[in-house]
């Protein structure tokens, strides 16, 4: 892209942001919104200015006014001193918080919309690149291409899935109260849920990591539905907990195992069919694996990270991170597309097919004069700059 390019796709862009600031409480109120730490991103710009603090939402709009940062971020902690370094800042506590990432599902369909794009010339291609010529740009030889995706109903529907299993193990197994649990669309891809339970504040890194090693099922021993291994090689005996295998992972592999407490015969059948102790612990590896959650364990474990704030845009995709009301119903490239629809001409760099707020958009044209909040998606997945 050239110099003029750049800074006309980037003024179009921020332009379409402030707009959307302009519009009053678009932004959610933080709680204890004088003990966290606040951070942004710029435009083009490496690096996120942050250990910044506001005692306002009025504060922290005037600067979000005058910058119209890309991205704009909130500590799940709360400190003491917000704007000290991160050692003497001294942590309080933090939301404990789940993210929810469409990528990290495998969706088959993601293939059929994923385009390629060089992150050095920023040229971009529907076609994938050849593996065995090193993923060269056709353009500039660049190396580094990145997949760039226009997330389908069903990537949507999949994290949506995804959402209500981990809704299942936090109420279910963990007996988290329905009320205490926030989903909100991420602004892309994906979705983040906050627990607002001050039970949970205080807990350490290592407790959310176990928490993460639960739900995704890391860690569930062949033991836990009381298969247990003797010494000799693939033996094993049966001895079920007491508790029984009602409850948690227990009643979940029962249930696939098709068991009870009382079919200890039952139990050692499908243990010897599989091989014994070995085979048997490798199979419920599996079984965890599949039934799990899968979460992204660093954003939980982190406690002094800071979040998407709700409210604010994603310069991923111009789409907004806000909370879902009912789950089912929520479609987020409708409800969280709000920029606005003034023509913005683009010049688009590869044949590219989208449907945002109900429209169809169906581009095959170098040249396009589309709404504000279409150009600034495409321009936010690289695949567009401002003409
Ligand atoms: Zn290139
Ligand atoms: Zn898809």
């Amino acid at each position: 892209m050239t110099q003029s390019a750049l800074a006309k796709t980037i003024s179009a862009v921020r332009s379409a942001f402030r707009g959307y600031y302009f519009k009053p409480n678009m932004i959610e109120t933080p709680d204890m919104i004088e003990q966290r730490e606040f951070g942004y991103m710029q435009f083009a710009q490496v690096g996120m200015v942050r250990h910044l603090s506001f005692n306002s939402m009025k504060e922290l709009t005037a600067t979000i006014i005058k910058e119209a940062p890309a991205d704009i971020y909130c500590s799940n902690a709360y400190y003491r001193f917000p704007t000290y370094p991160m050692q003497e800042k001294q942590w309080l506590g933090a939301d404990l918080i789940f993210d929810i990432d469409g990528k990290d599902l495998h969706l088959p369909c993601v293939s059929s919309h994923s385009y390629f794009v060089c992150a050095n010339c920023g040229r971009a291609s529907a076609s994938a690149p050849d593996e065995k010529k090193g993923y060269p740009c056709q353009l500039c030889s660049g190396k580094e291409l990145d997949s760039v995706s226009i997330p389908c109903a069903n990537c949507i529907d999949g994290s949506k899935k995804e959402v209500k299993h981990l809704i299942e193990f936090l109420t279910g197994d963990l007996g988290m109260k329905q009320g205490a649990i926030q989903v909100y669309f991420s602004g892309n891809n994906g979705f983040h849920v906050h627990i607002s339970d001050g039970a949970y504040a205080r807990l350490d890194p290592q407790a959310r990591s176990d928490l993460v090693g639960y739900i995704s099922g890391a860690g569930l021993m062949a033991e836990s539905v009381g298969v247990r291994k003797r010494n000799a090689e693939n033996l094993f005996l049966i001895k079920f907990p007491k508790s029984g295998l009602a409850y948690g992972w227990r009643a979940r592999v029962a249930d696939k195992l098709k068991i009870k407490s009382s079919s200890i015969i039952k139990l050692k059948h499908i243990v010897e069919q599989r091989g014994g102790y070995t085979p048997f612990k490798v199979d419920v590896d599996r079984m965890a694996r599949d039934m799990g959650v899968r979460i992204d364990p660093q954003v939980t474990t982190d406690v002094h990270r800071v979040f998407r704030m709700p409210g604010t845009l994603n310069s991923k995709s111009g789409l907004v991170k806000m909370k879902c009301g009912d789950l089912d119903s929520f479609d987020p490239l409708v409800e969280a597309c709000l920029l606005g629809d003034n023509k913005v001409s683009v010049r688009v760099k590869t044949s590219v097919k989208l449907k945002l707020k109900n429209k169809s958009f169906n581009i095959s044209k170098e040249s396009a004069e589309l709404p504000a909040y279409a150009a600034v998606y495409l321009i936010c997945k690289r695949l567009a700059e401002a003409n």
